[in-house]
């Protein structure tokens, strides 16, 4: 297979902020057919740092199809697993997100980068070191915070309190040990404590489905009592789409409210899904990560460390909101008005 060179270029770069150096093993994994191009590009551009790179392909069949969280076909091949565990860096191509199997990788040190959008998505949203510093100035706001508040002029009012689950920082690579990142992304999150999550989400016109890669485009009245969406509500398509797509797993943990944060990358479109949604190849990076969204979302919560695997997951980015933890003012009306996050120019 040749190698296209733009995309080694990339690559290189990419393996050069997550320091891959001489010595370390780098393995690719992926299923089926899928990303053959970018498995050889990461593999020559890992030897080219000195690294020994291979990779790990396991059949994609339809008991394990891409799609849902947390279920893929790693599970149950031990010997895959234990080879995964000895790697220094497993570039995931396959989506183990939110599965046990990710997390017992990362236990075993090996950091964990998750790559899964098209080339053209890489490039626009490649990662910078301020991103990071920006991303990781989230985290630190989130950990030590307490009580989030979230509103917006549609009507959202919604409350959590925070401390019980860790926060996760998604900033595009990684170079610490055991650190699982998603190349490209921009945004920190956590979760609200158990039963803790209170009030009204408003979906407003241009708020996003990621799941549908579909805009809101009427109003969708969500309320939130224990941590639980109890109702969805609204006059037009939109709320008995969701009310439909939750429904059909048949999972009364998919109503619990999910990851919490607020998207920090200004190189990310909130319109990518307007002009790329024909593209089977599109996914979800730009939409969780624009600068200044808030992204709320539902269902599970392994990957903080919860016990709610339910495969039922809503990623909602909303626009135009306003966010203060413990007081201090981070977005108003959609803007990064916190100067630590602001990006430079905005
Ligand atoms: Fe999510």
């Amino acid at each position: 297979m040749a190698v296209d060179a733009e995309m080694l270029a990339l690559f290189t770069a990419e393996l050069k902020l997550c320091k891959v150096h001489e010595g370390e093993v780098v393995v690719t994994l992926t299923a089926g057919a899928e990303w053959a191009d970018y498995a050889q590009a990461f593999m020559l551009a890992a030897q080219s740092l000195g690294a020994t790179a291979f990779n790990v392909n396991v059949p994609r069949n339809q008991a394990n199809v891409a799609g849902v969280q947390g279920r893929h076909p790693l599970v149950g091949n031990q010997a895959a697993l234990d080879t995964l565990k000895k790697a220094d860096l497993v570039i995931d191509m396959m989506g183990l997100l939110f599965s046990r199997e990710q997390a017992e990788i990362q236990a075993g040190g090996a950091r964990v980068l998750r790559v899964m959008e098209p080339f053209h998505v890489l490039k626009q949203m490649f990662p910078t070191e301020d991103l990071r510093r920006r991303v990781e100035y989230a985290r630190a706001l989130l950990m030590k915070g307490k009580d989030l508040h979230i509103t917006s002029k549609g009507g959202t009012d919604v409350r959590y309190k925070l401390s019980q689950y860790p926060v996760i920082s998604e900033y595009g690579y990684t170079f610490e040990k055991g650190r699982w990142d998603h190349f490209p992304s921009g945004f920190s999150f956590t979760q609200g404590n158990d039963g803790s999550v209170e009030g009204k989400v408003v979906l407003m016109p241009g708020d996003i489905f990621a799941a549908f890669k579909r805009y809101v485009q009427t109003p969708v009245r969500l309320t939130i009592a224990k941590g639980y969406v109890t109702a969805i509500e609204g006059e037009g398509m939109d709320a008995t789409l969701m009310r439909s797509y939750i429904e059909g797993f048949n999972d009364p943990r998919g109503y619990a409210v999910s990851h919490i944060g607020w998207g920090l990358n200004e190189r990310a479109n909130w319109h990518h899904f307007a002009s790329t949604r024909h593209l089977a190849s599109e996914h979800v990076m730009n939409a969780l990560s624009f600068y200044g969204n808030v992204l709320f979302s539902t269902g599970p919560n392994t990957e903080l460390g919860g016990t709610n695997d339910t495969p039922c997951h809503m990623d909602l980015p909303m626009k135009g909101c306003s966010v203060t933890l413990d007081g201090v003012q981070i977005l108003e009306d959609g803007n990064v008005v916190h100067p630590e996050m602001r990006a430079p120019g905005r």
